[in-house]
C-alpha cells in the first residue's frame, strides 16, 4: 500500500510537471505569434429551424503553429488572456469576421449575422468600442449582422459588467448572445437586466436530450423561459436529426452543430453553404 502511494504521488507530480511545461511551451509560442502566418478564422453556420434556413455564422478561431501544430482554442485562449494578448487576438479575430461578412452579405446578398467570441477581457479595454465601431463602417456592416458572444460565467460578475454591456450594445446597436448558456453558474436572474437578444443553449444539455428525461425538461424550461422574455435560443453542438425534431417541437429557434456544419474555412464555407453569388 506504501508503494501505491508513493507511486501516485510520482505520477501526480509528473503530470503536474507536464502541464506547467506545456503552459510554458504556449506561452513561448503565443509571445512570439505570428497573426497572418498561424491563426485562421473558421467559420461554423448557424439555422433557423423549423426550415433550415441559414441565417449566420460563428467565427472561431484556430492557431496551427509550426512546433506545437494545431492548438485548440479553448486551451490557448485562456493563456492568451493571461498573457494579456487576447486584445490583440480578439482584435484580429474581429477585423477577419466582419470584412468576411460584408464580403458574402454583398456577394451573395445573403443577410447573414457574424457571431464574434469576446473575452471579458476584451470589454475592460478602451479602444474596444471604438474599433468595432471603425471596422463596421470601414466594411459598411449595419449592426444587425453583428452578434458578439460572452459566456455566461460573465453574468456573475455584477452590476458594473452588466452597465458596461448595456453601454456597448445601445452605443453600436449591435444583438448579444450569451454563450454556453445552462453551464457553470446558474444566472437566471440576470436575464432580466441584460439587454440579450439570444441564448445559446450549450451542448452538454443539447447532448442528452434524446435520452435524459431531465435534460430534456431543462432545455424545454430555458426556452419556454427566453421566449416568455422576449430572448431568442439557439442549441449548441446539435449532432443528430433527432435532437432538431425535438428542439423544433419544442419551440427553439435556431441551431447550430456538426450535424448541418462544421466549422470550416471561408473558402469552403462559400461552397458548402452559400449559393450562387447575385451578381
Ligand atoms: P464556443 O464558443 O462554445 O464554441 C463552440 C465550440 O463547439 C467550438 O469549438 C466548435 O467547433 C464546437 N462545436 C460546434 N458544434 C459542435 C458539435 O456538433 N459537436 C462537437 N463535439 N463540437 C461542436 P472550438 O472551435 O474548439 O472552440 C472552443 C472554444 O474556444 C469556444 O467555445 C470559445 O469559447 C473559444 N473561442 C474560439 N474562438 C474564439 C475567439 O475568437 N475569441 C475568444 N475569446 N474565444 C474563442
Ligand atoms: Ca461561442
Ligand atoms: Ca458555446
Amino acid at each position: 500500500a506504501k508503494m501505491l502511494g508513493k507511486n501516485r504521488c510520482v505520477s501526480f507530480n509528473l503530470k503536474y510537471i507536464e502541464k506547467l511545461s506545456r503552459k510554458s511551451d504556449l506561452e513561448y509560442h503565443l509571445k512570439r505569434l505570428n497573426y497572418e502566418e498561424e491563426l485562421q478564422v473558421y467559420y461554423q453556420p448557424q439555422f433557423s429551424i423549423p426550415n433550415k434556413k441559414l441565417i449566420g455564422a460563428e467565427a472561431l478561431l484556430r492557431w496551427n503553429n509550426k512546433d506545437l501544430g494545431w492548438v485548440s482554442p479553448a486551451e490557448f485562449i485562456p493563456v492568451a488572456e493571461e498573457l494579456n494578448i487576447i486584445n490583440p487576438i480578439g482584435e484580429w479575430v474581429m477585423v477577419k469576421a466582419v470584412k468576411q461578412i460584408s464580403l458574402w452579405n454583398n456577394t451573395y446578398g445573403s443577410g447573414l449575422k457574424i457571431g464574434i467570441n469576446v473575452s471579458p477581457k476584451q470589454l475592460d479595454h478602451k479602444t474596444f468600442v471604438p474599433n468595432l465601431k471603425k471596422v463596421m463602417e470601414e466594411n459598411a456592416v449595419p449592426p444587425e449582422y453583428i452578434d458578439i458572444e460572452i459566456t455566461e460565467s460573465l453574468a456573475i460578475e455584477g452590476e458594473e459588467r452588466i452597465k458596461q454591456i448595456d453601454s456597448i450594445f445601445r452605443s453600436l446597436g449591435i444583438s448579444i448572445s450569451i454563450d454556453d448558456f445552462g453551464t457553470g453558474y446558474s444566472s437566471l436572474s440576470y436575464l432580466k437586466f441584460f439587454p440579450f437578444e439570444r441564448i445559446k443553449i450549450a451542448k452538454p444539455l443539447i447532448d442528452a436530450i434524446s435520452t435524459d428525461h431531465y435534460d430534456l425538461q431543462i432545455v424545454k424550461a430555458v426556452i419556454i423561459l427566453a421566449k416568455s422574455l422576449g430572448i431568442k435560443t439557439i442549441a449548441e453542438g446539435v449532432e443528430s436529426q433527432e435532437q432538431i425534431d425535438i428542439l423544433v417541437e419544442l419551440g427553439c429557434d435556431e441551431i447550430q452543430g456538426y450535424f448541418l456544419g462544421r466549422p470550416v474555412p471561408a473558402d469552403q464555407f462559400e461552397e458548402l453553404f452559400l449559393g450562387d453569388s447575385i451578381t
